[in-house]
């Protein structure tokens, strides 16, 4: 008997002792400086998407997955994400309309394939009548996952001339001789023949998201964890400065998201399965975000905690971080509750008419039914860095941004162990 209480009494020290050993990781003010450093330093020079210079920054952030003890996504081998971004613009077209050669300026389009045709008898016209509105119809149609001929009304000249300069630019696309090509033309005679061969220029792209996991007791039940980590690169030089560093947007959410890799690596197994990613190509329009999102299953995503933007305080000060589409989900009230007594508070986005919420990585998400937001805490509406050559290091609050990481840690508790579960974004809700 004496024997026995021995040996219990040994393994009890023994649990406390590797309890001990396994204390919490500290998000600390040393170790985020050092990643925000790096990733806002000119040597990345404003890591931009379609450049080699992203390069830099997303190995730095590989190997801090890897010193964090993270493992890869099961279906890749490598930290590392890889899709093809394509460039396509249009080099040479013959287009016949009622027997009449059409002119650059009626014209533009979308164009997501090397070479393609289009005529009378098998592609698809639309109208965009004088009394539709060309915006929304224009967003309808720009789209189309089938070739599309889209007559739009001479009445909305303006409009369409806007667009045609904006939209004069290369199409991006992350899938080639597949998705439909489209072309606005300008006319208010009926189609009674058209026809015309596209030859197109492409270029082709590879990007990268940096992706990396703890597996939960439950592996069909994932917390997402992000930031986007590229910037806008290269602007026109400001007293001889042309670097966009991008330190608070985003060398800071890509901070939060190693740093809470760190942390939550200390602990023990948790509940369920944490995925930790930073997205490529959110300045172009999110196709970063785009591509990870077609490549698991949404339904088993609980929640996702996109950061962006924590580099400066919120209005509120500095223990206030403020959360995207707060009423799309309960995720914003739980975060609430969990940070009860302490002293950091999370709110709803104080600048709804930014619609930050669908500027964002989390949109995609979100319009696939996850509780997914952004959580940021820049004012962002007198931010004189915003998208400028001087959004460096030296202009964020580094202390704050620890304790932001640590709130939202402390925040995610609930839903990582399992007993909190935020509830679904309807898709139906969104604009
Ligand atoms: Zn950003």
């Amino acid at each position: 008997m004496k024997k026995r209480i021995a040996s219990y009494t040994l393994a009890l020290f023994m649990i406390l002792w590797i309890a001990n050993c396994t204390e919490p990781y500290q998000v600390s003010i040393e170790n985020s400086t050092r990643i925000l450093k790096t990733l806002s330093s000119d040597e990345m020079r404003g890591r931009h998407a379609l450049s080699q210079d992203i390069k830099a920054a997303e190995d730095f952030i590989a190997s801090e997955f890897k010193k964090a003890g993270l493992k890869t996504l099961p279906e890749n081998d490598s930290y590392y994400q890889d899709f093809n971004l394509y460039s396509v613009s249009m080099n040479e077209v013959d287009f016949l309309y009622n027997g009449k050669q059409v002119k650059s300026s009626a014209f533009f389009g979308f164009f997501r394939s090397s070479s393609f045709s289009i005529d009378r008898s098998s592609t698809k016209t639309v109208t965009i009548g004088s009394l539709d509105n060309f915006r929304s119809q224009f967003n309808t149609y720009r789209n189309s996952e089938e070739d599309l001929l889209v007559l739009v009304s001479q009445s909305h000249q303006d409009d369409f001339s806007r667009y045609q300069s904006f939209f004069s630019r290369p199409t991006r696309t992350m899938e080639l001789n597949g998705a439909g090509n489209v072309i606005f033309l300008l006319t208010n005679d009926a189609p009674n023949s058209f026809q015309a061969d596209f030859k197109n220029k492409v270029e082709s792209f590879e990007l990268r998201n940096i992706t990396g996991m703890i597996e939960g007791k439950r592996k069909d039940e994932i917390v997402l964890f992000s930031a986007h980590h590229d910037h806008i690169g290269i602007r026109n030089a400001v007293e001889s400065d042309s670097i966009a560093n991008g330190a608070n947007d985003n060398a800071s959410g890509v901070t939060a998201v190693i740093e809470l890799a760190n942390y939550f690596s200390s602990l023990r197994k948790p509940e369920r399965t944490l995925l930790f990613v930073t997205f490529t190509a959110e300045e172009m329009g999110g196709y970063g975000s785009q591509y990870f999102s077609e490549q698991l299953n949404p339904d088993e995503i609980v929640a996702m905690f996109n950061i962006e933007m924590i580099g400066k305080p919120a209005v509120e000060g500095p223990n206030s971080a403020w959360i995207t589409g707060f009423n799309q989900s309960s995720f914003g009230e739980l975060l609430q509750k969990s940070a009860e007594g302490s002293i950091y508070s999370f709110a709803p986005d104080p600048y709804p008419q930014q619609n930050l919420f669908y500027r964002s990585d989390n949109a995609t998400l979100a319009k696939l039914g996850v509780p997914a937001h952004t959580i940021s805490t820049t004012p962002i509406d007198v931010d004189k860095d915003y998208h400028r050559v001087s959004d460096e290091f030296e202009t964020l609050n580094v202390e704050h941004i620890t304790n932001t990481i640590k709130a939202i840690a402390k925040g995610a508790e609930g839903i990582v162990s399992g007993r909190d579960t935020p509830t679904r974004v309807n898709p139906d809700n969104l604009n």
